[in-house]
């Protein structure tokens, strides 16, 4: 369930307030939860996906009130405002791009990763391949890094493994998104996980690019 209420919020870079929607949802995964996560009931309302951009310095945050380290510093850095306005990406996109500097800069890779991956479903329902397929090239990155560091990226039943093979699969780089799904193939797993690898391991035989759910892998895999 999503609730959506506006309420007046000063930015924690410029101190600037702005009247800024917020969002309530509950975070459960269904049946109608696509492989990467993205929960399918939302869409197409991308608006309703939780990022406040600053009218005056163009801070980007779920919540402009919030703190980041250096974030001034980074608000107003070039990459930052070329990100902002970057005419290749839907303008919501580029909100999440701008978010993910800011994590990134912060150390919080997971966190930098799911908004590079948030930019990325909004490019998919504007239609922009070219610049869904860079933002999830970023997300992958950024989510290996979360990894490594040791930060938890699993949304239960969908393992870390399975984020990261349907990221590739869905960027179309099969050959990387089939070296992780059979090296996870090989580790010891049952249950939904191994149903969902399965699946993976199916779509990329067939070179399937598109957005499948977790309902999908489920269900083919039993009756196979
Ligand atoms: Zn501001």
């Amino acid at each position: 369930m999503t609730i959506s209420l506006l309420t007046q919020v000063k930015c924690s870079v410029c101190s600037f307030t702005s009247e800024q929607q917020v969002i309530a949802k509950t975070n459960t995964l269904g049946g109608s939860t696509a492989l990467d996560t993205r929960q399918l009931e939302m869409i197409p309302s991308t608006s309703n996906l939780p990022i406040q951009v600053c009218p005056q310095c163009g801070y980007c945050c779920h919540h402009l009130a919030e703190e980041y380290p250096q974030a001034g510093k980074i608000v107003t850095s070039r990459i930052y405002q070329t990100q902002l306005k970057n005419p290749d990406y839907p303008e919501l996109a580029n909100w999440f791009l701008c978010h993910a500097l800011i994590q990134k800069q912060a150390g919080e890779f997971a966190q930098a990763g799911w908004a590079s991956l948030q930019a990325a479903w909004v490019c998919d329902d504007a239609k922009n391949d070219k610049a869904a397929q860079k933002s999830r090239q970023q997300a992958a990155v950024l989510l290996q890094k979360a990894i490594v560091k040791g930060e938890n990226i699993e949304r239960k039943p969908i393992t870390k493994e399975v984020i990261l093979i349907d990221i590739y699969r869905r960027c179309g780089d099969f050959d990387t998104a089939r070296r992780i799904c059979d090296n996870a193939l090989r580790q010891k797993s049952e249950g939904i996980p191994i149903k969902l690898l399965e699946y993976e391991h199916k779509l990329l035989r067939q070179q399937d690019k598109r957005c499948h759910t977790l309902q999908e892998a489920v269900d083919i895999v039993s009756v196979c």
